[in-house]
């Protein structure tokens, strides 16, 4: 079978499982913890990713490598059971980097990527969340060893350094500028 053009038609494929449920054992227990006590505090937590195929790993890291000028696409180096042609041609069979790279920037913004993403992504093997996080006034809540935490501070998002404080009870620590992501270690 032919391979298909690198294009927004394949981030349909190779889906993450988008529930905690997916989650590696230990962490995800630890995580579906947190969300709760989150929860209970009165936050809204929207969970946008969990475990990714590392299909997907593979092509959200190329897209962004090609977008990103860091690779051309006839160099990048293919991976089994992927079968995508990330080098446009023009009509007359010439590379057409353009293309090329118009179609990885159209993946690059369909995944909704804002953070280099590894082929080592702590996704892959289910020790990292996405998740969305706010609240209103003063999160009263309680740490995994049931001690009650009032954070007064801003920003009242994930972002918060103190409710990173928090999260480290619960074995879930959170990268300090991939904003929506956590996980076993940080990384
Ligand atoms: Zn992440």
């Amino acid at each position: 079978m032919a391979s298909e053009l690198s294009g927004r038609i394949w981030i349909k494929r190779f889906p993450d499982a988008g529930t905690t449920e997916a989650l590696a054992d230990g962490f995800r227990q630890n995580c579906q913890a947190f969300i709760a006590a989150l929860q209970a505090a009165g936050a809204s937590v929207d969970v946008n990713a969990t475990r990714r195929p590392s299909e997907r790993a593979y092509l959200m890291n190329g897209a962004w490598r090609i977008h990103n000028r860091m690779i051309n696409p006839q160099n990048l180096p293919g991976k089994a059971g992927v079968d995508i042609e990330w080098v446009h041609r023009t009509a007359a069979g010439q590379i057409d980097l353009a293309a090329s790279r118009a179609a990885a920037a159209e993946m690059v913004a369909a995944y909704g990527l804002a953070f280099f993403p590894s082929l080592s992504s702590r996704h892959i093997d289910g020790q990292a969340v996405d998740m969305s996080i706010s609240w209103k006034g003063v999160l009263v809540i309680q740490d995994a060893g049931g001690v009650t935490r009032s954070i007064k501070s801003a920003p009242r998002t994930g972002m918060n350094p103190d409710l990173w404080k928090v999260g480290k009870t619960f074995h879930i620590v959170k990268h300090k500028t991939d904003r929506p992501h956590w996980s076993i270690d940080g990384k």
